[in-house]
Protein backbone atom coordinates (compact mmCIF):
# COMPACT_ATOMS: atom_id res chain seq x y z
CA UNK A 1 0.00 0.00 0.00
CA UNK A 2 2.49 2.48 1.08
CA UNK A 3 4.69 1.85 -1.67
CA UNK A 4 1.53 2.14 -4.18
CA UNK A 5 1.17 5.56 -2.94
CA UNK A 6 4.70 6.46 -3.02
CA UNK A 7 4.53 5.27 -6.56
CA UNK A 8 2.03 7.73 -7.90
CA UNK A 9 2.88 10.48 -5.78
CA UNK A 10 6.51 9.69 -6.40
CA UNK A 11 5.39 10.17 -10.31
CA UNK A 12 4.34 13.71 -9.68
CA UNK A 13 7.61 14.97 -8.37
CA UNK A 14 9.91 17.25 -10.11
CA UNK A 15 6.98 17.67 -12.89
CA UNK A 16 6.48 21.75 -11.88
CA UNK A 17 3.18 22.91 -10.92
CA UNK A 18 0.58 20.49 -10.18
CA UNK A 19 -2.64 20.77 -12.43
CA UNK A 20 -5.85 18.77 -12.64
CA UNK A 21 -4.84 15.84 -14.36
CA UNK A 22 -1.85 15.20 -12.05
CA UNK A 23 -3.78 15.97 -8.70
CA UNK A 24 -6.86 13.37 -10.09
CA UNK A 25 -4.06 10.87 -10.92
CA UNK A 26 -2.57 11.04 -7.29
CA UNK A 27 -5.95 11.17 -5.65
CA UNK A 28 -7.32 7.74 -7.40
CA UNK A 29 -4.29 6.31 -5.99
CA UNK A 30 -4.94 8.12 -2.23
CA UNK A 31 -8.40 6.56 -2.76
CA UNK A 32 -7.41 2.99 -2.93
CA UNK A 33 -5.20 3.79 -0.35
CA UNK A 34 -7.86 4.56 1.91
CA UNK A 35 -10.08 1.71 0.78
CA UNK A 36 -7.45 -0.76 1.18
CA UNK A 37 -7.02 0.85 5.29
CA UNK A 38 -10.62 -0.38 5.71
CA UNK A 39 -11.83 3.69 5.26
CA UNK A 40 -15.25 3.52 4.76
CA UNK A 41 -16.16 4.25 1.10
CA UNK A 42 -18.20 7.31 1.99
CA UNK A 43 -15.42 8.90 4.00
CA UNK A 44 -13.19 8.30 1.09
CA UNK A 45 -15.24 9.75 -1.59
CA UNK A 46 -15.52 12.83 0.87
CA UNK A 47 -12.12 12.94 1.62
CA UNK A 48 -10.46 12.69 -1.94
CA UNK A 49 -13.03 15.81 -3.07
CA UNK A 50 -11.74 18.06 -0.23
CA UNK A 51 -8.28 17.10 -0.85
CA UNK A 52 -8.75 17.62 -4.63
CA UNK A 53 -10.20 21.08 -4.13
CA UNK A 54 -7.48 22.35 -2.06
CA UNK A 55 -4.63 21.18 -4.25
CA UNK A 56 -5.93 22.26 -7.60
CA UNK A 57 -6.58 25.66 -6.56
CA UNK A 58 -3.30 25.73 -4.56
CA UNK A 59 -0.03 26.87 -6.01
CA UNK A 60 2.72 25.06 -4.65
CA UNK A 61 5.05 25.62 -1.91
CA UNK A 62 8.21 26.90 -3.22
CA UNK A 63 10.54 24.42 -1.18
CA UNK A 64 8.31 21.55 -1.86
CA UNK A 65 7.98 19.54 -5.23
CA UNK A 66 4.32 19.20 -6.34
CA UNK A 67 4.42 15.25 -5.16
CA UNK A 68 5.95 16.34 -2.01
CA UNK A 69 3.13 19.25 -1.88
CA UNK A 70 0.35 16.80 -2.23
CA UNK A 71 1.62 14.44 0.78
CA UNK A 72 1.68 17.48 2.55
CA UNK A 73 -2.22 18.22 1.95
CA UNK A 74 -3.31 14.58 2.10
CA UNK A 75 -1.71 14.21 5.24
CA UNK A 76 -2.94 17.49 6.64
CA UNK A 77 -6.73 17.01 5.41
CA UNK A 78 -6.47 13.26 7.31
CA UNK A 79 -5.19 14.54 10.06
CA UNK A 80 -7.62 17.48 10.25
CA UNK A 81 -10.40 14.89 9.69
CA UNK A 82 -9.59 13.00 12.73
CA UNK A 83 -9.45 16.21 14.79
CA UNK A 84 -7.02 17.68 17.85
CA UNK A 85 -5.88 15.84 20.21
CA UNK A 86 -8.59 15.43 22.51
CA UNK A 87 -8.06 13.20 24.97
CA UNK A 88 -9.38 15.22 27.87
CA UNK A 89 -12.16 13.78 30.11
CA UNK A 90 -14.44 15.90 30.99
CA UNK A 91 -14.50 16.30 34.83
CA UNK A 92 -17.46 16.83 36.69
CA UNK A 93 -17.15 20.19 38.82
CA UNK A 94 -19.58 17.94 41.13
CA UNK A 95 -17.79 14.60 41.70
CA UNK A 96 -18.13 11.87 41.15
CA UNK A 97 -17.00 11.60 37.55
CA UNK A 98 -19.05 8.86 35.60
CA UNK A 99 -17.64 7.39 33.22
CA UNK A 100 -19.56 4.66 30.98
CA UNK A 101 -18.30 2.33 28.57
CA UNK A 102 -20.30 0.80 25.76
CA UNK A 103 -19.46 -1.27 23.09
CA UNK A 104 -19.33 -4.87 20.77
CA UNK A 105 -18.59 -7.94 22.92
CA UNK A 106 -14.69 -8.27 22.22
CA UNK A 107 -13.75 -4.69 21.73
CA UNK A 108 -11.95 -4.18 24.86
CA UNK A 109 -14.58 -2.85 27.44
CA UNK A 110 -13.44 -4.31 30.31
CA UNK A 111 -9.67 -4.07 29.56
CA UNK A 112 -9.81 -0.37 29.02
CA UNK A 113 -12.11 0.18 31.81
CA UNK A 114 -8.93 -1.24 33.83
CA UNK A 115 -6.73 1.02 31.43
CA UNK A 116 -9.02 4.29 32.08
CA UNK A 117 -8.66 3.69 35.85
CA UNK A 118 -5.07 3.16 36.29
CA UNK A 119 -4.66 6.37 34.06
CA UNK A 120 -6.76 8.51 36.10
CA UNK A 121 -5.40 7.04 39.26
CA UNK A 122 -1.83 8.20 38.12
CA UNK A 123 -3.32 11.55 37.48
CA UNK A 124 -4.34 11.31 41.70
CA UNK A 125 -7.96 10.46 40.45
CA UNK A 126 -9.51 7.49 43.08
CA UNK A 127 -11.70 5.64 40.82
CA UNK A 128 -13.93 3.52 41.55
CA UNK A 129 -15.05 0.41 38.66
CA UNK A 130 -18.69 -1.06 38.32
CA UNK A 131 -19.50 -4.52 37.39
CA UNK A 132 -22.29 -4.23 34.96
CA UNK A 133 -21.60 -6.88 32.56
CA UNK A 134 -24.07 -9.41 34.11
CA UNK A 135 -23.96 -11.94 31.33
CA UNK A 136 -21.07 -12.53 30.25
CA UNK A 137 -19.93 -15.82 32.16
CA UNK A 138 -16.50 -14.82 34.05
CA UNK A 139 -17.22 -10.84 33.25
CA UNK A 140 -17.08 -10.28 36.69
CA UNK A 141 -14.24 -12.13 37.82
CA UNK A 142 -12.27 -10.18 34.65
CA UNK A 143 -13.33 -6.91 36.02
CA UNK A 144 -12.10 -7.83 39.46
CA UNK A 145 -8.47 -9.06 38.41
CA UNK A 146 -8.17 -5.78 36.78
CA UNK A 147 -8.76 -3.91 39.21
CA UNK A 148 -6.69 -6.03 41.78
CA UNK A 149 -3.89 -5.64 39.20
CA UNK A 150 -4.37 -2.02 39.41
CA UNK A 151 -4.87 -1.49 42.89
CA UNK A 152 -8.39 0.05 42.29
CA UNK A 153 -11.77 -1.17 43.75
CA UNK A 154 -14.48 -3.17 42.03
CA UNK A 155 -17.86 -2.78 42.88
CA UNK A 156 -20.29 -5.30 42.25
CA UNK A 157 -23.51 -7.29 42.72
CA UNK A 158 -23.01 -10.37 41.02
CA UNK A 159 -25.38 -11.63 38.57
CA UNK A 160 -28.47 -11.38 40.32
CA UNK A 161 -29.36 -7.63 40.59
CA UNK A 162 -30.07 -5.68 37.14
CA UNK A 163 -27.23 -3.56 35.80
CA UNK A 164 -29.20 -0.61 36.56
CA UNK A 165 -29.65 -1.33 40.20
CA UNK A 166 -25.63 -1.61 39.88
CA UNK A 167 -25.00 1.39 38.66
CA UNK A 168 -27.39 2.65 40.51
CA UNK A 169 -25.68 1.45 44.06
CA UNK A 170 -22.38 1.76 42.69
CA UNK A 171 -22.87 4.95 42.35
CA UNK A 172 -24.21 5.58 46.08
CA UNK A 173 -21.14 3.40 47.26
CA UNK A 174 -18.67 5.70 45.13
CA UNK A 175 -20.38 8.93 47.22
CA UNK A 176 -19.84 7.15 50.55
CA UNK A 177 -16.12 5.92 49.85
CA UNK A 178 -14.73 9.42 48.11
CA UNK A 179 -14.55 8.17 44.88
CA UNK A 180 -14.13 11.09 42.43
CA UNK A 181 -14.32 8.86 39.44
CA UNK A 182 -17.09 5.84 38.75
CA UNK A 183 -16.16 3.78 35.27
CA UNK A 184 -18.95 1.66 34.02
CA UNK A 185 -18.16 -1.68 32.67
CA UNK A 186 -21.50 -2.97 30.45
CA UNK A 187 -21.93 -5.64 28.72
CA UNK A 188 -21.99 -5.92 25.03
CA UNK A 189 -22.96 -8.39 22.15
CA UNK A 190 -22.18 -9.74 18.96
CA UNK A 191 -23.86 -7.67 16.75
CA UNK A 192 -26.05 -4.45 17.86
CA UNK A 193 -29.00 -5.58 19.36
CA UNK A 194 -32.55 -3.30 20.91
CA UNK A 195 -31.84 -5.23 23.56
CA UNK A 196 -28.80 -4.26 24.41
CA UNK A 197 -29.24 -0.52 23.18
CA UNK A 198 -32.15 -0.33 25.55
CA UNK A 199 -30.86 -1.64 28.58
CA UNK A 200 -27.58 1.18 28.05
CA UNK A 201 -29.99 3.83 27.97
CA UNK A 202 -31.63 3.04 31.01
CA UNK A 203 -28.23 2.84 32.66
CA UNK A 204 -27.84 6.41 31.17
CA UNK A 205 -31.08 7.75 32.44
CA UNK A 206 -30.63 6.27 35.57
CA UNK A 207 -27.30 7.57 36.31
CA UNK A 208 -26.52 10.24 33.79
CA UNK A 209 -22.84 10.03 33.15
CA UNK A 210 -20.84 12.55 32.51
CA UNK A 211 -19.10 11.09 29.55
CA UNK A 212 -20.23 7.99 27.71
CA UNK A 213 -17.19 6.64 25.87
CA UNK A 214 -17.70 4.17 22.85
CA UNK A 215 -15.34 1.50 22.83
CA UNK A 216 -14.32 0.09 19.43
CA UNK A 217 -12.14 -2.60 17.94
CA UNK A 218 -9.59 -0.73 15.23
CA UNK A 219 -9.09 -4.61 13.36
CA UNK A 220 -12.94 -4.19 12.48
CA UNK A 221 -12.59 -1.44 9.52
CA UNK A 222 -15.58 -1.04 7.78
CA UNK A 223 -17.81 -2.36 10.26
CA UNK A 224 -16.78 0.49 12.88
CA UNK A 225 -18.85 3.13 10.81
CA UNK A 226 -22.08 0.76 11.39
CA UNK A 227 -21.31 0.42 15.39
CA UNK A 228 -20.70 3.72 15.59
CA UNK A 229 -23.66 5.05 14.04
CA UNK A 230 -26.10 2.74 15.92
CA UNK A 231 -24.62 3.24 19.34
CA UNK A 232 -24.55 7.43 18.78
CA UNK A 233 -27.82 7.63 17.27
CA UNK A 234 -29.50 4.98 20.14
CA UNK A 235 -27.52 5.88 23.08
CA UNK A 236 -25.80 9.70 22.62
CA UNK A 237 -21.57 9.19 22.76
CA UNK A 238 -19.40 11.89 23.85
CA UNK A 239 -16.04 10.69 22.45
CA UNK A 240 -14.48 7.32 21.29
CA UNK A 241 -11.53 4.72 22.44
CA UNK A 242 -9.84 2.65 20.12
CA UNK A 243 -8.62 -0.20 20.77
CA UNK A 244 -6.40 -2.83 19.56
CA UNK A 245 -4.17 -0.15 17.48
CA UNK A 246 -1.00 -2.28 18.34
CA UNK A 247 -2.30 -5.03 15.56
CA UNK A 248 -1.53 -4.67 11.76
CA UNK A 249 -4.49 -2.51 11.47
CA UNK A 250 -4.01 0.29 8.92
CA UNK A 251 -6.19 2.28 11.51
CA UNK A 252 -9.29 3.06 9.04
CA UNK A 253 -11.79 2.36 11.68
CA UNK A 254 -10.55 5.77 13.76
CA UNK A 255 -10.96 7.70 9.61
CA UNK A 256 -14.65 6.45 9.42
CA UNK A 257 -15.71 6.46 13.16
CA UNK A 258 -14.34 10.04 13.58
CA UNK A 259 -16.06 11.15 10.19
CA UNK A 260 -19.45 9.76 10.76
CA UNK A 261 -19.79 10.59 14.52
CA UNK A 262 -18.01 13.42 14.75
CA UNK A 263 -17.10 13.32 18.11
CA UNK A 264 -13.28 13.16 19.04
CA UNK A 265 -11.29 9.73 19.50
CA UNK A 266 -10.00 10.44 22.89
CA UNK A 267 -7.67 7.26 23.45
CA UNK A 268 -5.80 4.49 22.11
CA UNK A 269 -5.46 0.92 23.24
CA UNK A 270 -1.55 0.21 22.15
CA UNK A 271 -1.92 -3.13 23.73
CA UNK A 272 -3.34 -6.01 25.98
CA UNK A 273 -1.10 -4.45 28.97
CA UNK A 274 -2.90 -2.70 31.42
CA UNK A 275 -0.88 0.19 30.90
CA UNK A 276 -0.82 0.49 27.04
CA UNK A 277 -3.42 3.25 26.87
CA UNK A 278 -2.53 6.59 25.58
CA UNK A 279 -4.09 9.37 24.32
CA UNK A 280 -5.11 9.84 20.72
CA UNK A 281 -2.47 11.40 18.15
CA UNK A 282 -4.35 12.18 14.91
CA UNK A 283 -1.14 12.98 13.15
CA UNK A 284 0.18 9.55 13.52
CA UNK A 285 -2.34 7.40 12.56
CA UNK A 286 -2.55 9.50 9.53
CA UNK A 287 0.96 8.60 8.54
CA UNK A 288 0.26 5.32 9.61
CA UNK A 289 -3.11 4.86 6.97
CA UNK A 290 -0.87 6.75 4.85
CA UNK A 291 1.85 4.14 5.29
CA UNK A 292 4.34 6.72 5.19
CA UNK A 293 6.22 7.30 8.21
CA UNK A 294 7.20 10.98 9.02
CA UNK A 295 7.62 11.68 5.41
CA UNK A 296 7.03 15.13 6.12
CA UNK A 297 8.76 15.99 9.31
CA UNK A 298 11.48 14.17 7.47
CA UNK A 299 11.12 16.55 4.00
CA UNK A 300 11.15 19.78 6.59
CA UNK A 301 14.35 18.44 8.06
CA UNK A 302 15.89 17.60 5.37
CA UNK A 303 15.20 20.73 3.68
CA UNK A 304 16.21 22.88 5.98
CA UNK A 305 19.76 21.38 6.17
CA UNK A 306 21.30 19.59 3.56
CA UNK A 307 23.02 20.75 0.79
CA UNK A 308 20.71 19.94 -1.60
CA UNK A 309 23.66 19.35 -4.26
CA UNK A 310 25.83 17.40 -2.17
CA UNK A 311 22.69 15.21 -2.03
CA UNK A 312 22.05 15.18 -5.35
CA UNK A 313 25.69 13.91 -5.85
CA UNK A 314 25.80 11.57 -3.02
CA UNK A 315 22.42 9.92 -4.65
CA UNK A 316 24.07 9.46 -7.57
CA UNK A 317 26.44 6.97 -5.91
CA UNK A 318 24.36 5.41 -4.41
CA UNK A 319 22.52 4.51 -7.22
CA UNK A 320 25.72 3.53 -8.76
CA UNK A 321 26.70 1.65 -5.72
CA UNK A 322 29.77 3.72 -5.64
CA UNK A 323 29.53 4.56 -2.11
CA UNK A 324 32.85 5.07 -0.43
CA UNK A 325 34.34 5.89 2.91
CA UNK A 326 34.70 9.55 1.24
CA UNK A 327 31.24 9.78 0.91
CA UNK A 328 30.78 8.16 4.51
CA UNK A 329 32.83 11.51 6.02
CA UNK A 330 30.44 13.57 4.29
CA UNK A 331 27.86 12.28 4.95
CA UNK A 332 28.84 12.37 8.85
CA UNK A 333 29.29 16.01 8.07
CA UNK A 334 25.72 16.29 7.42
CA UNK A 335 24.29 13.89 9.74
CA UNK A 336 25.77 15.88 12.74
CA UNK A 337 23.72 19.12 11.48
CA UNK A 338 20.87 16.65 10.88
CA UNK A 339 20.80 14.58 14.37
CA UNK A 340 21.47 10.98 14.97
CA UNK A 341 20.79 8.95 11.69
CA UNK A 342 19.12 6.44 13.40
CA UNK A 343 16.27 8.94 14.05
CA UNK A 344 16.38 10.48 10.41
CA UNK A 345 16.61 6.96 9.41
CA UNK A 346 13.67 5.80 11.17
CA UNK A 347 11.30 8.75 9.81
CA UNK A 348 11.83 7.60 6.62
CA UNK A 349 8.94 5.27 5.49
CA UNK A 350 9.53 1.55 5.67
CA UNK A 351 13.72 1.54 7.38
CA UNK A 352 12.08 2.07 10.86
CA UNK A 353 11.11 -1.62 11.28
CA UNK A 354 14.81 -2.27 9.54
CA UNK A 355 16.63 -4.21 12.13
CA UNK A 356 20.23 -3.22 11.20
CA UNK A 357 19.16 0.07 12.56
CA UNK A 358 19.58 -1.43 15.90
CA UNK A 359 23.41 -2.30 15.47
CA UNK A 360 24.19 0.85 14.43
CA UNK A 361 24.91 2.67 17.30
CA UNK A 362 25.73 6.44 15.92
CA UNK A 363 26.58 8.74 19.09
CA UNK A 364 28.34 11.85 18.40
CA UNK A 365 31.58 10.91 20.13
CA UNK A 366 31.10 7.96 17.82
CA UNK A 367 30.76 10.05 14.58
CA UNK A 368 33.78 12.32 15.77
CA UNK A 369 35.84 8.61 16.46
CA UNK A 370 35.12 7.44 12.94
CA UNK A 371 35.76 10.75 11.06
CA UNK A 372 39.45 10.09 13.10
CA UNK A 373 39.30 6.54 11.31
CA UNK A 374 38.50 7.69 8.05
CA UNK A 375 40.90 10.40 7.84
CA UNK A 376 43.47 8.57 9.25
CA UNK A 377 42.86 6.34 5.89
CA UNK A 378 44.48 7.19 2.16
CA UNK A 379 42.57 8.20 -0.32
CA UNK A 380 43.08 5.03 -1.98
CA UNK A 381 41.93 2.96 1.05
CA UNK A 382 38.58 5.59 1.38
CA UNK A 383 37.97 4.55 -1.92
CA UNK A 384 38.63 0.61 -1.71
CA UNK A 385 38.55 -0.78 1.46
CA UNK A 386 39.14 -4.25 0.61
CA UNK A 387 42.65 -3.35 0.58
CA UNK A 388 42.63 -2.67 3.98
CA UNK A 389 45.51 -5.55 5.10
CA UNK A 390 46.53 -5.75 8.84
CA UNK A 391 49.11 -3.81 8.89
CA UNK A 392 47.57 -1.06 7.26
CA UNK A 393 44.34 -1.44 9.93
CA UNK A 394 47.18 -1.13 13.03
CA UNK A 395 48.52 2.31 11.19
CA UNK A 396 45.66 3.61 11.00
CA UNK A 397 44.29 2.54 14.22
CA UNK A 398 47.47 4.49 15.28
CA UNK A 399 46.86 7.28 13.18
CA UNK A 400 43.74 7.93 14.44
CA UNK A 401 44.00 7.04 18.63
CA UNK A 402 41.95 4.11 18.01
CA UNK A 403 42.20 0.29 18.29
CA UNK A 404 42.58 -2.02 15.24
CA UNK A 405 39.10 -3.42 16.49
CA UNK A 406 37.83 0.17 16.53
CA UNK A 407 38.68 0.31 13.00
CA UNK A 408 37.36 -3.39 12.06
CA UNK A 409 33.97 -2.24 13.97
CA UNK A 410 33.50 0.69 12.01
CA UNK A 411 34.24 -1.60 8.28
CA UNK A 412 31.65 -3.31 9.54
CA UNK A 413 29.04 -0.86 10.09
CA UNK A 414 29.86 0.63 6.47
CA UNK A 415 29.01 -2.49 4.88
CA UNK A 416 26.09 -2.47 6.84
CA UNK A 417 25.31 1.07 5.92
CA UNK A 418 26.12 0.37 2.28
CA UNK A 419 23.93 -3.14 2.29
CA UNK A 420 20.94 -0.64 3.61
CA UNK A 421 21.49 2.18 1.21
CA UNK A 422 21.29 -0.16 -1.33
CA UNK A 423 18.07 -1.82 0.18
CA UNK A 424 16.99 1.87 0.45
CA UNK A 425 17.95 3.03 -3.46
CA UNK A 426 15.53 0.01 -4.56
CA UNK A 427 12.63 1.18 -2.45
CA UNK A 428 13.58 4.66 -3.72
CA UNK A 429 13.39 4.07 -7.04
CA UNK A 430 9.58 4.79 -7.58
CA UNK A 431 10.50 8.21 -6.18
CA UNK A 432 13.03 8.72 -8.92
CA UNK A 433 11.38 7.28 -12.13
CA UNK A 434 9.16 10.55 -11.81
CA UNK A 435 11.96 12.36 -11.70
CA UNK A 436 14.02 10.82 -14.52
CA UNK A 437 11.50 11.54 -17.09
CA UNK A 438 10.77 15.11 -16.87
P1 LIG B 1 -15.05 -6.54 26.22
O1 LIG B 1 -15.81 -7.75 25.80
O2 LIG B 1 -15.42 -5.36 25.40
O3 LIG B 1 -15.10 -6.27 27.68
O4 LIG B 1 -13.50 -6.83 25.83
P2 LIG B 1 -12.30 -7.26 26.77
O5 LIG B 1 -11.85 -6.12 27.62
O6 LIG B 1 -12.65 -8.53 27.47
O7 LIG B 1 -11.17 -7.51 25.69
C1 LIG B 1 -11.26 -8.49 24.69
C2 LIG B 1 -9.87 -8.91 24.29
O8 LIG B 1 -9.20 -7.85 23.65
C3 LIG B 1 -9.01 -9.30 25.46
O9 LIG B 1 -8.27 -10.44 25.11
C4 LIG B 1 -8.10 -8.11 25.66
O10 LIG B 1 -6.87 -8.47 26.22
C5 LIG B 1 -7.94 -7.62 24.26
N1 LIG B 1 -7.61 -6.19 24.16
C6 LIG B 1 -8.28 -5.14 24.68
N2 LIG B 1 -7.68 -3.97 24.36
C7 LIG B 1 -6.59 -4.28 23.62
C8 LIG B 1 -5.55 -3.51 22.98
O11 LIG B 1 -5.50 -2.27 22.99
N3 LIG B 1 -4.61 -4.22 22.31
C9 LIG B 1 -4.63 -5.59 22.26
N4 LIG B 1 -3.66 -6.20 21.59
N5 LIG B 1 -5.58 -6.32 22.84
C10 LIG B 1 -6.56 -5.70 23.52
MG1 LIG C 1 -16.21 -7.12 29.14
Amino acid sequence: LAEKLQNTLGKLKGKGKLNEKDVNDAMREVKLALLEADVNFKVVKQFVEKVKERAIGQEVMESLTPGQHVIKIVNEELTNLMGNVQSKINFSSRPPTVIMLVGLQGAGKTTTAGKLGGYLKKQGKKPLLVACDIYRPAAIKQLKVVGEQLGIPVFELGDQKSPVDIAREGLEKSKIDGNDVLIIDTAGRLHIDTELMDELVNIKQSIRPHEILLVIDSMTGQDAVNVAESFNSALGIDGVILTKLDGDTRGGAALSVKAVTQKPIKFAGIGEKLDELEPFYPDRIASRILGMGDILGLIEKAQANIDEKKAKELEQRIRKQQFTFEDFLEQLEQVKKLGPLNKILEMMPGMGQMKQLKDIDFDDKEIVKVQAIIQSMTRQERNDPDILNASRKKRIARGSGTSVQEVNRLLKQFEQTKKMMKKFAGMEKSFKKGRQCK
